[in-house]
């Protein structure tokens, strides 16, 4: 691989690339917002475009020698537009939170009213909160899933918004393991004339597999970041109708970043095209498939799933009723220590603290992308079990992680 290079350069740069691939290798990365990415993305996003200054559009360039940086942005953008069959694409954004960042600057002024979901609830930093650019910048309320169901409160959300009369409605979650019906959104943001924005970000890729109801045409803005289910490269995604094409363009660049990171753009633009094949539409089934998997055998084991399931590639338990005396914290140490990687998650009703909260989330795009199916999920929840049963046994966890090396040998993940 093209670490070797780094080693004569920085040694210590090098062992940690190697270390960070070994553990990559040899645990089950279960944190839902990542995934493995191919070789070939991972070589676009180590290429020369990483020296070019691409600063504007392409066709539309501040410095000269963008012929190749042109040529590679507009196959993003094409393939971008052929998976999600939007009207106006921008695949400049750094991130998925610097597309939203594009969104709100493109349509909002400060001190405009933003309604987005709880971030205890599923919701993200990047939708207002407090410690984010967006909360200290607009008027932010938010909305809940109903504490019963664990399905967002949609009658909730639209009395909600009757009253509160926000400017844009923020739609697309980070912890919620549900179908997103955008069409009800898009009820509640018509009834206030508010703008929607549907932020994808973990379900790009099932979106575009046609595994989970696209909001493209439905929703105002779609925004996603390229590097979760969809498999591409590292960044942001954002998606309009023609008539904000040149809001959201220009609240990009200039309005939030400089010049693209056109290696990253680069890598996009292969996993675009990865993500055209059949060969991907049945990865992001499968994924699906195995979430339901892993929710199920969990249940199986006494554990409480909220909302009960999953449509998703991500599962959240609540620990409380089945193991009141470990926090998200404890179980996703232990779990650590196994070899098995996800993380503590805040849960609708929460009673702890954000930095120790009471559930885990748990997410199969990476175990797919490596092979796993079905039955290796559902032993994947068996030993998620053995370990939360009992996060402070030595010999549990070394049971697990034995285990765990086993299953990481059985599906490689490189050749
Ligand atoms: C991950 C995520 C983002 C932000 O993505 P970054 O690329 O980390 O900035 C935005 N919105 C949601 C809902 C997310 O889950």
């Amino acid at each position: 691989m093209v670490y070797e290079t780094v080693r004569d350069a920085d040694p210590t740069v090098a062992d940690a690339l190697a270390g960070e691939r070994r553990r990559q290798e040899n645990t089950l990365a279960m944190i839902a917002s990542e995934n493995h990415v191919s070789e070939a993305v991972m070589a676009a996003q180590g290429s020369e475009l990483t020296n070019n200054y691409a600063e504007g559009y392409p066709g539309e360039r501040y410095y000269g020698g963008c012929e190749f940086a042109d040529d590679v942005e507009i196959a993003a953008i094409e393939r971008a537009k052929e998976l999600w069959g939007a009207e106006h694409v921008n695949v400049q954004p750094h991130s998925g939170s610097q597309a939203n960042m594009g969104v709100y600057l493109a349509v909002l002024d400060p001190g405009d009213k933003i309604l987005s979901l709880d971030l205890t609830h599923g919701g993200h930093l990047s939708h207002g909160h407090p410690a984010n650019f967006a909360g200290q910048t607009y008027e932010v309320e938010q909305y809940e899933v109903d504490p019963e169901t664990g399905y967002v409160d949609y009658e909730g959300l639209r009395e909600h918004a009757e009253a509160f009369d926000p400017d844009i409605i923020v739609s697309g979650y980070s912890a919620y393991p549900r179908e997103v019906e955008w069409e009800r959104i898009q009820e509640a943001a018509d009834a206030v004339d508010a703008y929607h924005l549907a932020d994808i970000a973990h379900i790009t890729g099932l979106v575009a597999a046609g595994v989970h109801e696209s909001p493209v045409g439905v929703a105002d803005f779609v925004t996603g970041s390229t590097h979760k289910t969809i498999r591409a490269g590292r960044g942001g995604i954002i998606m309009c109708d023609e008539e904000y094409a040149d809001d959201v363009d220009s609240a990009v660049f200039p309005g939030a970043q400089g010049g693209p990171a056109m290696h990253n753009v680069a890598g996009k633009a292969v996993g675009f095209k990865e993500a055209l094949t059949p060969e991907f539409e049945a990865y992001a089934r499968q994924t699906v498939a195995n979430a339901r998997a892993l929710a199920d055998q969990l249940h199986e084991h006494g554990f409480e799933i909220v909302s009960g399931g999953t449509d998703t590639h991500l599962v959240l338990v609540d620990l409380r009723p089945s193991h009141p005396d470990t926090t998200g914290g404890t179980a996703e140490d232990a779990l650590e220590r196994a070899g098995v990687v996800l993380n503590a998650n805040t849960v609708p009703g929460e009673t702890r603290s954000p930095f120790d909260p009471s559930g885990i989330r748990a997410g199969t795009p990476g175990l797919t992308t490596r092979g796993f199916d079905e039955a290796a999920c559902r032993e994947v929840a068996d030993l998620i079990a053995r370990v939360v049963d009992a996060p402070e046994d030595d010999a549990t966890i070394e049971g697990v992680a034995t285990r765990v090396d086993e299953l990481t040998d059985e599906f490689p993940l490189y050749e």
